[in-house]
């Protein structure tokens, strides 16, 4: 039995048969390999260690593996330490790929995010379960569990427990997981979070005992010295480009070096410029090699950055947050963006 009764709508976010589904699938399985998108963020991470911990309590064998390896500042994150990392460990992610009778994928909504996980995981036998919240998925998979609505993926991981009766097999360590993505992807509770029963679900994480306040100072106030120092930078050199309420922030390679940035420091830069009221949409170029800029962008309110993603730069996520790649150094990257800027100034209010 639940421990506490919550509101009806609990127990219809997700298709009543969708969840049995699965939790057919989960209790005819053994092998079960959880993966999310690459570069992994709270929310990929905080779903996919929390479900791998609450498979294990079901007896399986369960494992996530991973396109890349988790950021530094995610370490802490209890069940981070077990994934298994493509780039780190090959053979091993290849194999338990290949070896899994079903794969939860997390956190993503098309096989391309995988990286070069993509065709290992796309070639499985297993069966294939998708949870997510990004928009429009284009992924093939047995059951898809898709809700744009909700602000996580860690929350709808939660909906999914609880309308699967096994809330009683999270752990008070899966639960600061899963409190880790419900935070991240929504700036602590300070965007898509205007939805009551998010707070309904963090009251069940508390009971749990989860320390929320002091996950909020590891995973939002915690920096190190070159991070401080290179968003601080880039904040200083920062373009405003007024007519098109746009706010332009770009670090070349050259920066990166000098300030010995690693993977991870510039985590946030691009929702700063979101602080002026006269700016609608910002966008974070970063030069990682010659020839690869990745981009992020962050909106308000009805201005759709990942369309322009999506379009431009060959990527997508949600409607206020969203990212993409540009092949090519930062000045073609920036020419590219000074060129399709003009495209945009419609959806503008
Ligand atoms: P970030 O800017 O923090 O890297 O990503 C913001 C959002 O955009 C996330 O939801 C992420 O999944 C999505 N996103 C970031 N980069 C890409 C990309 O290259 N392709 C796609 N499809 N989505 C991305
Ligand atoms: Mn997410």
């Amino acid at each position: 039995m639940n421990k506490f009764s919550r509101p009806s709508r609990f127990n219809t976010v997700i298709d009543h048969e969708c969840v049995e589904r699965v939790k057919q699938f989960v209790l005819v399985s053994q092998r079960i390999v959880i993966t999310c998108h690459v570069s992994p963020d709270g929310d990929a991470l905080g779903s996919s260690t929390a479900l791998c911990s609450v498979l294990r309590a079901l007896g399986k064998d369960a494992v996530v593996v991973t396109a890349d390896c988790p950021p530094k500042a995610l370490q802490f994150l209890p069940g981070v330490r077990d994934i298994v990392p493509l780039t780190r460990d090959e053979n091993r992610a290849i194999e338990l790929v290949e070896g899994a009778d079903l794969i939860f994928c997390l956190d993503f909504n098309d096989l391309n995010r995988l990286d070069r996980l993509a065709p290992v995981v796309g070639g499985a036998s297993a069966r294939r379960v998708v949870i997510d919240h990004h928009l429009s998925p284009v992924i093939e998979a047995d059951v898809i569990i898709s809700h744009p609505e909700v602000s996580s993926t860690s929350a709808l991981l939660y909906l999914f427990l609880w309308q699967a009766y096994w809330v009683k097999y999270l752990s008070r360590s899966s639960a600061a997981c899963i409190y880790t993505g419900m935070m991240t992807d929504t700036g602590n509770f300070s965007y898509n979070s205007n939805d009551s029963d998010l707070y309904l679900i963090v009251h069940d994480l508390m009971r749990k005992g989860i320390d929320k306040d002091n996950l909020y100072k590891l995973v939002m106030d915690t920096s190190s010295e070159t991070s401080l120092r290179i968003i601080g930078y880039a904040q200083y050199k920062m373009q405003i480009l007024r007519e098109h309420k746009v706010a332009l922030l770009t670090l070349g390679s050259s920066e990166l070096k000098e300030f010995g940035y690693s993977k991870g420091d510039t985590e946030g830069l691009v929702n700063r410029p979101l602080a002026i009221p006269e700016v609608t949409w910002s966008v974070f170029m970063r030069e990682d090699s010659p020839t690869l800029v990745k981009v992020s962008m962050r909106s308000k309110g009805d201005f759709s950055v990942s369309r322009i993603c999506e379009e431009c730069f060959g990527g997508g996520g949600h409607a206020n947050a969203a990212g993409g790649e540009f092949n090519g150094s930062l000045n073609e990257a920036i020419s590219r963006f000074l060129e399709i800027l003009p495209n945009y100034d419609k959806y503008l209010s």
